[in-house]
């Protein structure tokens, strides 16, 4: 049941000609499903509409050959064999009554034309935003014609594919609209560079001509960045943001509004740890234009948005994060289950694989990107079959995912944990600086089996394979974890690395365990590259530790790139006083010091520290499986599974999905799991 004081969130609003059915509205993000994988985004997308989103977008689509993405897979409307792939999204959306949304794009000098070979476009002449051997080219009037002709030929295309909003979109740094917003970008002496009005005016034709191609049956959206974040430096809410606003205020017919880069606006909780985090930007938008506002800043928590939308910071409340980590948020709120609201961690996990072009996923919801593949649904899962009961062993995030979705198909679970709190690596990695918000994958999961009348849960049972044969549950799933090596051995060394017993020498888990280093300057030594050093860096020289960081990689955390944390770390480090030794391999640990070698030169350096902790690899913790395997009559078991990290370590997001894997695969045949595996879009031999 609706409570009342969420009833403000249910309430329709008209957006030009469309009217949304409530205020939850999926802003535009990529799943990098995109062209390459149409089946696949629409089914994603029809499940946010299904979840109880009234507006839900696609993705940036691109307009024309020339804002080519390769090798990233956005959406694609170059032509019109672009439509039907696009309507396969529309009509799914349509069918659960949400309304379609496409971001219109046109990326100037951020798209790089790899695959079309098409001249780069920017406002003046620059080099291409990546580091590749190009430089986009100023646009001439017939250029600048010919977009605004794209654009409009592209909103039209967009309609007949059954689009009910259309955007222009100037943010993130990656738009031509945008770019010729920037002063820094754009020195153009003709009427569209030099004064404000001049700068905005690309940006009023294609409102303008987008509302007169489509604006009879189509709302038309405008997204822009309205703070670069960089200060007196870029473009200021308070100033030149403000007045772009104040000039074409009632033009849009809905103001979607963020801050930009992408870094900014998708901020990790990490780093932008408040829910709404982006409202002293935006706040001022409702006060200067009549049309609807949608904003984000991961909201998550119905409290917040209502008063969001009556203190009239917006209309409606954006997501793109919270909707994916759990698609079906207004639906929850809606029947009144909050507490079963799957909250984004803001971890990033979801930008990360589009960065790395790979279809989406997310640590919290392990059915995203699933949902046509493998036809998963995030709130519904296959009963049980002929078997009853299933023992699960190690509360880490997969055995907490599995023990769930056993216990959802209806079996008795018994969940048996070592530690006193359920949790695993989620609870540990979660006390650490700034990853805090990283315990909700447990806290969701452990409220769930709460509710539940057949999970029985103990802890501080640390499980030998004696007391699982006396169980005698005849289904077992292990999710024991991983531990991180304390020999060395990692991406740079396949072997252990020579050291002197005198020197304390430290792993994560002995940190994340409350074993601090002895005072003294500690060497963090990162062969792992991911993110854990990093954090671990950031943490002890909070705590007072003189810091020393050194990894064969030449900058910080290098993969924290895809997460678009890589420069915030790094500034943090160096911020903090931490010294950074790039480039550099340890080759020895000796009493008083450690050798490293440069990963070009071979020249050596040594490092004096009172301790060292290393960050290299970890080592799969199989042997409860490995003894269940030998010690007992294998036919005594039905079943016998490793998951989550015990199985392969990695990410969170990968054991929460090995855990969700393993209990929808659960009495189904091998031949059956291998045959379903996943489906494929292959690409069609003939017509195009
Ligand atoms: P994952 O990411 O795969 O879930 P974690 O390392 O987070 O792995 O969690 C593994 C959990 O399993 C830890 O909480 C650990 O205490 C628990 N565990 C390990 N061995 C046993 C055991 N023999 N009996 C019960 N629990 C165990
Ligand atoms: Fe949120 Fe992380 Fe899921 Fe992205 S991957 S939606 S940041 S929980």
């Amino acid at each position: 049941m609706l409570n009342d004081k969420y009833s403000v969130l249910f309430e329709p609003l008209k957006i030009g000609p469309v009217t949304a059915r409530n205020r939850f509205f999926q802003v535009p993000h990529c799943t990098g499903m995109g062209h390459l994988r149409p089946k696949a985004d629409a089914a994603t997308r029809a499940i946010k509409a299904e979840g109880g989103w009234a507006v839900v977008c696609n993705q940036e689509t691109e307009i024309h050959p020339s804002s080519d993405l390769t090798p990233f897979t956005e959406g694609r409307l170059w032509d019109s064999r672009d439509i039907p792939a696009l309507r396969l999204m529309t009509d799914a959306v349509h069918t659960h009554g949400a309304l379609a949304a496409v971001e219109l794009v046109h990326n100037g000098n951020h798209a790089s034309n790899l695959s079309s070979r098409a001249p780069v476009f920017a406002p003046s002449d620059m080099s291409v935003d990546s580091i590749v051997p190009k430089q986009a080219k100023a646009m001439d009037k017939a250029d600048i014609r010919a977009l605004r002709r794209w654009h409009r030929d592209a909103a039209r295309r967009a309609k007949s594919a059954g689009f009910d909003i259309i955007y222009v979109y100037a943010g993130h740094h990656m738009t031509l609209p945008q770019h010729f917003l920037l002063p820094n970008m754009n020195d153009r002496m003709d009427e569209y560079g030099g004064s404000l009005a001049n700068r905005v005016r690309l940006i009023r034709e294609l409102l303008e001509e987008t509302k007169d191609e489509v604006g009879d049956t189509c709302a038309v959206a405008f997204r822009f960045a309205v703070d670069e974040m960089s200060g007196v430096d870029g473009m200021q809410a308070s100033e030149e943001g403000r007045a772009v606003v104040e000039m074409l205020a009632e033009l849009p017919d809905l103001w979607d509004v963020n801050v930009s880069d992408w870094s900014n606006d998708s901020a990790t909780s990490r780093f932008m740890p408040n829910e709404g985090y982006q409202t002293p930007y935006i706040e001022f938008v409702k006060q200067v234009t009549t049309k609807p506002v949608v904003a984000v800043g991961r909201l998550t928590s119905p409290d917040k948005m209502v008063s969001m939308i009556k203190s009239g910071v917006v209309d409606f409340i954006g997501a793109a994060r919270p909707s994916i980590a759990d698609p079906f948020l207004p639906h929850k709120i809606q029947t009144g289950r909050i507490e079963e609201i799957r909250e984004c961690i803001g971890c990033n996990i979801c930008v990360a694989s589009d960065n790395m072009g790979m279809p989406i996923r997310c640590t919290q919801n392990p059915t995203m990107g699933e949902e046509w593949r493998r036809g998963w649904h995030p709130e519904q899962i296959e009963p049980k079959g002929k078997e009853t009961e299933a023992l699960v062993v190690g509360a880490g995030p997969a055995g907490l995912e599995c023990a769930m979705q056993l216990a959802k198909r209806g079996y008795e679970v018994t969940l048996a944990e070592a530690r006193t709190q359920l949790g695993g690596r989620a609870i540990l990695e979660g006390g650490l600086l700034g990853l805090s918000s990283w315990k909700w994958v447990s806290d969701h999961r452990i409220y769930d089996l709460q509710q539940r009348g057949n999970v029985k849960t103990f802890s501080q049972s640390p499980m030998t394979a004696q007391d699982i044969n006396d169980l005698a549950i005849p289904n077992v799933f292990i999710a024991t974890g991983a531990k991180w090596r304390r020999d060395g051995v990692g991406r740079s060394s396949r072997g252990p690395i020579q050291k002197d017993p005198q020197m304390t020498i430290l792993t994560p888990d002995d940190l994340m365990a409350g074993h601090l280093p002895p005072r003294g300057p500690v060497l963090i030594y990162d062969d792992d590259q991911i993110y854990l050093a990093g954090v671990l860096a950031d943490h002890l020289s909070s705590a007072g530790y003189e810091v020393i960081f050194a990894t064969p990689a030449t900058n910080v955390s290098p993969w924290t790139e895809n997460t678009l944390e890589q420069v915030r770390i790094q500034t943090t480090l160096i911020k903090r006083g931490v010294q950074l030794i790039l480039g550099k391999t340890l080759t020895q640990i000796n009493a008083e010091h450690a050798q490293l070698s440069c990963i070009y030169s071979k020249f050596e350096q040594h490092v004096e520290m009172a301790s060292i902790l290393l960050v290299t690899e970890r080592k799969r913790k199989t042997e409860l499986f490995d003894a269940l395997g030998e010690d007992l009559n294998h036919n005594h078991f039905k079943k016998l599974k490793l998951i989550g990290d015990a199985e392969a370590p990695g990410l969170i997001a990968d054991a929460i999905f090995s855990g969700h894997m393993a209990a929808r695969h659960f009495e189904k045949s091998q031949r059956n799991i291998e045959r379903e595996y996943f489906r494929r879009e292959i690409v069609a031999l003939e017509g195009n």
